[in-house]
């Protein structure tokens, strides 16, 4: 039990690889805390959890809504009294090549992704820094390394949070809190299993593994960041995907 008493909090958890990650740090001793949009999905995930014996509760919320934000972090410091992980997960796409990109497109992307990390991490800071312990983890993308056509909001998006995780790392690295980013490369998901077999297989010739990764290869790294056996690691972005970035 590498995270036994962990209190984790993890945005847009209730499917995908968020859902992943909620039930493997659970299964690995901590509470996983579900954070996400609608109410319904989080309470299954929470009961799906808790139904395979681990633990669980959530919130619904959207991680731009940085009142509301405010209102959940404070409910789950003063359950629990404190808050020993933050995995800022939550993301959306709005693809289209940059001539014809709405505005409203970039901006919506741009907030989710990047402003909803910077939310989550300002609303925690206030406990980690006060209790001088914390772990952040920021869900990245390689593509926020390698840009892609037709997602320069997304690729902008996740290149910034990596940025930010560096930024976070050194501010808060003399108060024990450590961040990282994970940049994950081709995971199956629901998203994935939709895509033509063309572009699978065009994908799949790049990759040196020459496969997809799956939503457990990104929870387990997310299971060793948060452990004290990465207690010297901070301010990295570590890829999962099957060596396409190196
Ligand atoms: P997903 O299946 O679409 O799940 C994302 C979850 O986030 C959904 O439950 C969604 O809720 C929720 N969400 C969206 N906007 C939110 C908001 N404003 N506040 C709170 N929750 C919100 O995505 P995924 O494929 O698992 O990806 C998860 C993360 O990994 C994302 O950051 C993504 O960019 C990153 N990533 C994924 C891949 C991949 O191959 N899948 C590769 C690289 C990086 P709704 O369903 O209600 O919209």
């Amino acid at each position: 039990m590498k995270l036994k008493d962990k209190v984790a909090i993890i945005t847009g958890a209730a499917r995908g690889i968020g859902f992943a990650i909620a039930e493997t740090l659970a299964q690995n001793g901590a509470l996983s805390v579900i954070i996400d949009l609608n109410k319904d999905d989080v309470d299954f995930a929470v009961q799906k959890i808790d139904d395979a014996g681990f633990k669980a509760i959530g919130y619904a919320c959207d991680v731009t809504d940085s009142e509301n934000l405010g209102i959940v972090f404070k409910d789950i410091h003063s359950k629990f009294d404190k808050i020993d992980i933050l995995v800022n997960n939550a993301g959306i796409t709005k693809d289209d090549l940059l001539m014809k990109m709405k505005e409203a497109d970039w901006d919506v992307v741009i907030n989710v992704n990047l402003k909803g990390t910077f939310n989550c991490i300002q609303k925690v800071s206030r406990f980690m820094l006060k209790q001088k312990s914390g772990v952040i983890i920021n869900i990245s993308s390689i593509i926020g390394i390698m840009g892609n056509p037709g997602q320069a909001n997304y690729a902008a998006s996740k290149g910034g949070i990596i940025a930010l995780t560096k930024s976070a790392a050194k501010e808060f690295a003399s108060r024990n809190i450590r961040v990282n980013a994970i940049a994950p490369g081709f995971i199956q998901t629901e998203m994935t299993d939709k895509l033509p077999k063309e572009v699978v297989d065009k994908y799949l010739a790049a990759i040196p593994l020459s496969c997809m990764g799956t939503v457990k290869d990104v929870a387990n790294l997310c299971v060793f960041l948060a452990s004290n056996e990465a207690k010297y690691i901070t301010g990295q972005t570590i890829n999962v995907d099957g060596g396409l970035v190196m």
